[in-house]
């Protein structure tokens, strides 16, 4: 066995797709399962798809690529490159968009392709990240309407991801009153209205979720069994399907304050130190090349993590349950920060199980 480790229980995964796809379907409302915190690992997707997600959907081309073999609707998740228009039209089968030249670049490419590609136009309802203007949609409408090798599959929002805005049943509602009055302007049915991401679970609990939203994006929600507008847990679902595993490699009593005068630490912080008097230190082989130590949570819940630099992270272990030894390993669940970087970390051995 290889440390640091990442290790995915791939039945709890399942689980957790499966309880938010039938809490999602009971209001009409499919699945994406979303892959891109784990750089599309295969496993993650054949147990979302197993779980009842009826889509896959990743932020990068790459990580579609990876998903070439699954044969299910690819979306790409993030407004595409006007570089990556050819790449775009032949991985995915649907892009989210904000800009006529994109949209444009992706029509060429379809026309190049014999394709017809489809978009869901991104409509930007006050969080600031994403999408076109919501008082200006159909300016952009009025344009992509008359490309000949894209379809307008519906319409897309996505909050709580830069400006923290909450989604609501009443700026949902805003963006179905607005694909409403472009079915009518157009004289067509748009299929698709896509509600948000792992933020919007709320208002299905609440059922508070306005009728024609048939579309949800959800990573975080499935992978750790957190819904992202509050914080809270989702009732019924596993957080710790990800376990984050690191060696012991030096464990030695010694004092909680350093000796000397203190100047920056690796990263150009302060570190302020509590003093506990002689403690019981252990290091492990696992920095912030590997993980955000932060975002960890020993399921020891006597250890406390006191910090860590590149390739160490110091942890108290004086009041442990358990009694560890050199060459032992201690385990962590992971918040969505700390799973992204370990995910993404080339020194950390990722393991289904
Ligand atoms: C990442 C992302 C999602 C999924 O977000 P979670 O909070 O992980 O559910 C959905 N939509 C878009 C556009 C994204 O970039």
């Amino acid at each position: 066995m290889q440390y640091p480790a990442l290790i995915m229980d791939k039945a709890k995964i399942k689980h957790n797709t499966k309880v938010l796809s039938e809490l999602a379907n009971n209001h009409g409302i499919k699945v994406a399962g979303v892959t891109k915190v784990l750089s599309a690992l295969p496993d993650l997707a054949e147990a979302m798809l197993e779980g009842g997600a009826y889509a896959l959907a990743d932020s990068r081309i790459e990580n579609l690529i990876k998903l070439k073999a699954f044969n299910v609707p690819k979306l790409l998740l993030r407004i595409p490159m006007l570089t990556q228009a050819a790449d775009v039209v032949q991985y995915a089968d649907i892009s989210l968009n904000s800009e006529i030249e994109v949209i444009k670049a992706l029509n060429e490419a379809a026309k190049a392709k014999n394709k017809v590609h489809q978009i869901i136009l991104m409509v930007d309802l006050g969080d600031l990240r994403e999408g076109v203007w919501y008082e200006k949609t159909l300016v952009y409408t009025d344009e992509i309407i008359k490309l000949d090798n894209i379809r307008l599959l519906g319409l897309g929002t996505n909050l709580t991801c830069y400006g923290g805005v909450i989604p609501s049943t009443e700026n949902l509602s805003t963006l179905v009153a607005i694909a409403e009055e472009i079915e009518g302007k157009y004289g067509i049915k748009l299929e698709v209205i896509s509600g948000g991401n792992s933020s919007s679970v709320h208002l299905l609990l609440k059922n508070q979720m306005p009728k024609r939203v048939n579309q949800i994006r959800l990573g975080e929600a499935i992978v750790l069994g957190t819904e992202s507008a509050y914080g809270e847990r989702i009732e019924g679902t596993y957080n710790d399907a990800f376990s984050f595993v690191a060696e012991i490699v030096e464990l030695k009593e010694k004092p909680s304050m350093p000796i000397g005068e203190i100047g920056m630490d690796a990263f150009g912080g302060k570190p302020v130190f509590q003093d506990n008097g002689i403690i019981k230190r252990a290091i492990v082989a696992a920095g912030r090349q590997d993980v955000k130590h932060d975002g960890l949570i020993p399921r020891d819940k006597g250890i406390n993590i006191l910090g860590a630099s590149s390739d160490h992270m110091i942890l108290d272990v004086t009041n442990a349950e358990k009694e560890y030894k050199v060459g032992d390993t201690i385990e962590f669940n992971v918040n969505y920060g700390a799973l992204l970087a370990s995910a993404t970390s080339e020194y950390v051995n990722k393991l289904v199980k």
